[in-house]
């Protein structure tokens, strides 16, 4: 099956993502990831899109279409794919209509959605190894000796970006940019909402229950 995820940050995308590839055997064809990667091989593109995301900015859609079209065209994709972070503005989506033709079509589009008071409880609460990357949660998963790394003992920190200030611009933006493309998907009658501020399983419940449709 072909999918589309979308949801703002601390909406549950990457937990619900790896559990959608694991369950459905498609590969996750992120391109923030890949933009990362072709930056870590220090390739073309790679090189073209590090200004971009340097300063903040989107890459171009010539590149990014162009990157995704051959992504979606691998063999891996054969029995579908899960899309994460494309479509990200209208004429993405209506390039993304012309590309992915021949049964690359999306099929459905999930919708996380969460409540902003539940996001500000997730984000502001998330706490980082500097050390190993393991996450925490000062509320929902703390670890066992507060400020230290139950895997590691290294010590744990707040990503400066998840303050509720930064919440609120990143928000905002996110509704900016996605809400034409949703509504791109909503007149073709593929968004499924999904009630992502649930406990984990509830959500994978909802989750496989619209892709089992
Ligand atoms: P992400 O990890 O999805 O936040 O992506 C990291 C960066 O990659 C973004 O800030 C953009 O600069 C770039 N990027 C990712 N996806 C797209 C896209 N669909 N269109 C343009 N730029 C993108």
């Amino acid at each position: 099956m072909n999918i589309l995820i979308m949801g703002p940050a601390g909406s549950g995308k990457g937990t619900m993502s790896e559990r959608i590839l694991e369950h459905f055997q498609i590969p996750h064809i992120s391109t923030g990831d890949m933009f990362r990667e072709n930056i870590k091989n220090q390739t073309e593109l790679g090189l073209t899109a590090q200004k971009y995301i340097n300063e903040g900015k989107l890459v171009p859609d010539s590149l990014t279409v162009a990157m995704v079209k051959d992504r979606i065209n691998k063999d891996d994709c054969s029995a579908g794919y899960l899309l994460d972070g494309f479509p990200r503005s209208l004429p993405q989506a209506e390039a993304l209509e012309e590309i992915a033709v021949n049964g690359k079509e999306v099929q459905i589009v999930l919708n996380l959605t969460v409540p902003f008071d539940k996001l500000v409880v997730r984000i502001t609460g998330r706490r980082l190894c500097k050390q190993c990357g393991s996450i925490y949660h000062t509320l929902s998963h703390p670890s066992k000796v507060n400020g230290i790394c139950d895997e590691c003992g290294g010590e744990l920190y707040q990503r400066p970006d998840d303050t509720v200030e930064r919440l609120r611009v990143r928000m905002k933006e996110y509704e900016f940019t996605t809400k034409p493309v949703l509504d791109y998907y909503l007149k073709k009658g593929l968004v499924v909402d999904i009630d992502a501020s649930l406990p984990v399983e509830e959500v994978w419940q909802q989750v496989k229950e619209a892709l089992g449709k």
